[in-house]
């Protein structure tokens, strides 16, 4: 829970306050006004907008970032929290995925997002709870209206196998099926993916430069080489994603004057002990020398001060909280927001403003461009004579389908397999 979240509250018990003061009180009135967000209150009056975003009904302003945890919890992922995944969204139109954690792709499938506006994913490193639900966003968003391949930006390793590219290639190797079937009869070029192999070991370096937004690199420390974090800036604004990391200096030395700077904040060892099975020691190995405990934490954004930090990466709800959130306050006071899926932040000049996300259980993808051409040949035959002997042919029953559908679209039937 973010410490602007308990003062949103504290506003909204002052706004109630100040409107039963405003009934009794005829010079109160004003004030009531004023606690509607300057809109006249009465029956038929909306609330004034506090704490909640409703994705896909508010335009981005053209200096305006905002940034959505699509994912901020563990590697077992819960259905309330997926694993690490952010998405940025800025004012010319870009949008980046940084991470794209295990679960995080129902909770970016609930934005409504059209798919062809989610082809930039950047990896901070390869574990699942950063990359897993790669494939979803991959074979999802081919098949419900991407048009363009998937683009894909991350580190490479201490060897070739251990980075990035091989991991890609890996990952058509264990989903030759699932590829070569959806190429049979999809468009195939949204089922490519494009990488971006740099160098982890880039101190600041430029990964990625479009649009006026540029993407720079810099070493992460967590288990082996590899792992990086993330500075992205644009139109004067800076953002800073960390993904699994112990303190360092490069972050400490990059992440300054950030607008934004989201750093993992792992459960602390007792947490890891009481509730994710893990044994003392290897908690605390875990907690502490593979990730950043909250005080390591807060002493980070005491050093970078930056406008506003984000602590992620720990399973966030009554029992872990408020443990969680005095121990980042032993050693800083700044702004904060503990991170849970679904928060969002909007960057201005003037503020940056937390919120959550109410999201739909039930969301379509949202089409944007044309959608991906038909083949214009019929399916690749991929089935053998034995299977094919296994059909059986009840076409009768879907006739008025089918017959439906091919006069709505001008489709001919007698050419069509
Ligand atoms: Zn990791
Ligand atoms: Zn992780």
């Amino acid at each position: 829970m973010a410490k602007s979240k308990k003062t949103t509250f504290g506003l909204a018990a002052a706004g109630a306050v100040a409107a039963i003061v405003g009934y009794l009180l005829p010079w109160g009135v004003e004030n009531v006004a004023e606690a509607a967000g300057g809109k006249v209150p009465g029956p038929t009056a909306t609330a004034p907008d506090r704490y909640l975003y409703y994705p896909g009904t508010e335009a981005l302003d053209p200096d305006e970032m905002r940034v959505t945890a699509c994912g901020t919890g563990m590697p077992a992922a819960r259905r309330g929290q997926a694993a690490t995944c952010f998405l940025v969204e800025l004012g010319n139109g870009e949008k980046f995925l940084f991470d794209i954690g295990t679960g995080s792709m129902a909770n970016i499938a609930a934005y409504m997002i059209p798919y062809d506006y989610l082809d930039k994913v950047f990896i901070s490193h390869l574990h699942t709870d950063h990359f897993g639900d790669l494939a979803g966003l991959w074979a999802g968003g081919w098949t419900a209206g991407r048009t363009g391949p998937l683009r894909v930006w991350g580190p490479s390793g201490a060897t070739p196998e251990m980075g990035t590219k091989s991991a890609i290639e890996g990952f058509f190797k264990h989903y030759q099926w699932d590829f070569k079937t959806r190429e049979a009869v999809l468009s195939p070029v949204p089922g490519q993916i494009e990488v971006h192999e740099f160098d982890y070991m880039g101190n600041n370096a430029i990964v990625y430069q479009e649009n006026g937004v540029t993407i720079r690199s810099q070493p992460a420390i967590h288990i082996a080489d590899g792992p990086v974090s993330f500075v992205l800036e644009w139109n004067g604004y800076k953002f800073v994603f960390g993904g699994d990391n112990v303190p360092n200096k490069w972050f400490a030395e990059h992440a300054k004057n950030a607008d934004l700077v989201i750093h993992e904040c792992f459960p602390t060892p007792e947490i890891l002990v009481k509730y994710y099975g893990q044994a003392p020691t290897v908690a605390l190995r875990v907690g502490t020398r593979i990730h950043t405990s909250p005080p390591a934490f807060g002493k980070i954004m005491s050093t970078i001060k930056p406008r506003h930090a984000v602590a992620y990466h720990f399973f966030n709800e009554e029992g872990t909280r408020y443990e969680m959130y005095d121990a980042v306050r032993q050693t800083y006071d700044g702004p904060l927001s503990m991170a849970t899926d679904n928060m969002v932040w909007n960057i201005r000049r003037d503020e940056i403003v937390e919120r959550m996300a109410v999201i739909t259980e039930d969301a379509w993808s949202v089409a944007t461009l044309e959608p991906p051409p038909a083949r214009t040949t019929p399916p690749v035959n991929m089935y053998s004579k034995e299977i094919l002997d296994g059909a059986w042919d009840i076409r009768d029953s879907e006739q008025q389908l089918l017959q439906e559908h091919a006069d709505r679209y001008g489709i001919d039937l007698k050419t069509f397999k």
